[in-house]
């Protein structure tokens, strides 16, 4: 008989912060270098699609919807765009993260804009409930594998995981949580890998919206009463927004992480090495197996190969 299967299309959600991007030729060259190399190394089926997510303001909109045609030329795969106004998004943040900014931003005050900084910690709250799963992207990232390929790292999470990032790649948190270390001095806090707890990278994050939505564990980390707790027992005090927060809790709950393997989020900065920690830096640094994705943060230039 003649009746068609339907074909039910599968959608991989990506997400990536997009603002003031019209504002600076750095951050045009970067976004050039993560689509191109996205769109040459992506790979999916046929009833698939890659759905780019993008939070930007009006003028970052304007520029990422005339660049990106051009840019993904060369993808196979089929993909959509989708905007999301920067503005609406913090209006909806700032009440969940407005208590955890004072020990996770830079300067004195909590910001309202700074509330964006946050959106990874409570996207599951953000997003409409039908978004199971998105991963969140630095601009500054060169990919060489098939981004399709991360996605396949959702379906190793442990049943408590809800998130999976990769380690940090220098030392930054052995700094952070100098007076902890000292009062705990048998504590694996801020000590390198393999034993040892280096906190997280931001830049490649695998957000499992529905497990979050589902943690009680988690969202009673959220509260702002505990996040105040956490921050003293650890005297924390950091600038470096949803990273901050993963790294914090994930000294006490590891189990909430999937660790993603550090050719995932191959960073490239090597600024501690060069303030104070050159000792101990290769220990963070040092990054084998496969190289999926090279991050070329803190400005670093990015490989050719
Ligand atoms: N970003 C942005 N506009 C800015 C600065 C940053 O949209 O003016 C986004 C962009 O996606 C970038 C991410 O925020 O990749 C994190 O910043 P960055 O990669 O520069 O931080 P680093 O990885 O060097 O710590
Ligand atoms: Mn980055």
């Amino acid at each position: 008989d003649l009746e068609e299967k339907p074909q039910r299309i599968k959608r991989f959600h990506a997400l990536m912060m997009f603002t003031k991007v019209n504002k600076s030729l750095n951050l045009q060259n970067k976004f050039q270098v993560a689509m191109r190399s996205m769109a040459k190394h992506g790979r999916f089926l046929e009833d698939e699609v890659l759905v780019l997510h993008f939070v930007s303001d009006v003028g970052s909109q304007e520029l990422g919807e005339r660049m990106l045609h051009e840019l993904l030329l060369d993808a196979t795969f089929l993909y959509e765009v989708v905007f999301h106004n920067v503005d609406t998004l913090t209006e909806k943040l700032f009440p969940i993260v407005e208590a955890m900014q004072k020990h996770f931003s830079a300067g004195s005050g909590a910001y309202y804009s700074d509330a964006i900084f946050f959106l990874s910690v409570a996207m599951h709250r953000i997003m409409p409930a039908e978004l199971k799963r998105i991963v969140q992207l630095d601009l500054d990232l060169k990919y060489r594998s098939n981004i399709r390929d991360l996605f396949q790292e959702f379906n190793h999470f442990s049943p408590e995981a809800v998130i999976g990032i990769t380690r940090e790649m220098q030392p930054v948190y052995r700094h952070t949580f100098w007076q902890y270390r000292k009062d705990n001095p048998k504590s694996h806090v801020g000590d390198p890998p393999p034993d040892g707890l280096p906190g997280f990278n931001s830049g490649v994050m695998l957000l499992n919206l529905d497990a979050m939505r589902r943690s009680t564990l988690y969202n009673q980390l959220l509260e702002p009463k505990r996040v105040t707790q956490f921050a003293e027992k650890f005297h924390f005090r950091g600038h470096l927004g949803d990273q901050d927060f993963f790294t914090m809790i994930g000294m006490e709950h590891g189990e909430l992480f999937y660790p993603l393997a550090c050719g995932w989020n191959r960073q490239l900065c090597t600024w501690w090495r060069d303030h104070g920690y050159g000792d101990v830096f290769q220990l963070y640094y040092q990054c084998d197996g496969p190289l999926h994705i090279y991050h070329g943060n803190c400005n670093s230039p990015i490989p050719d190969d």
